[in-house]
């Protein structure tokens, strides 16, 4: 026989998982971030394509990208693909939770933004359809001086 008895208890509600907010003052950001930092992901600027950044990006090996910003987890090597456009790119966020995107209507054209959820910090754009072999056809065109990479196996800093 089938019981009736209530399994509310299954449907508890899960903790929250949005990501807490960072919050700094512009002076704040302009002590710890770099220049360049401070005019990409403060600013929305765009790293020069095939710079130092982009350089390092494709000697790295298997590893998590952070944000340089507050460090929220928001890319990995594991969706981390060559489309030789002179950015990092990635198919994918590796935790969708901590990256956010946007409409852009900046320099007359229609892009999505893509942002850390956690600092708001810019991180790039994402376009889709472009036909790349990937699992998802989306291309997240990210500045390399926006991510901290953290290589598989370093300690996670608490
Ligand atoms: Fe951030």
């Amino acid at each position: 026989m089938k019981s009736n008895e209530s399994t509310a208890s299954a449907a508890a509600p899960a903790a929250s998982t949005a990501p807490a907010k960072v919050e700094k003052t512009e002076e704040q950001w302009r002590k710890e971030l770099t220049p360049e930092q401070y005019r990409v992901l403060r600013e929305a600027g765009t790293e020069r394509a095939f710079g130092a950044a982009y350089d390092e990006f494709k000697k790295q090996g298997a590893g998590t990208y952070v944000c340089g910003g507050c460090g929220a987890e928001l890319f990995s090597s594991k969706e981390k693909f060559d489309s030789h456009c002179g950015w990092p790119s990635f198919y994918d966020p590796a935790n969708a939770k901590n990256v956010i995107t946007r409409e852009d209507n900046s320099l007359g054209g229609k892009r999505t933004e893509v942002l850390c959820a956690q600092c708001n910090g810019h991180l790039g754009h994402v376009f889709t359809g472009e036909g790349f072999a990937t699992p998802t056809d989306k291309r997240f065109c990210i500045n390399g001086v926006s991510l901290k990479f953290v290589p598989a196996g370093a300690a996670k800093k608490p």
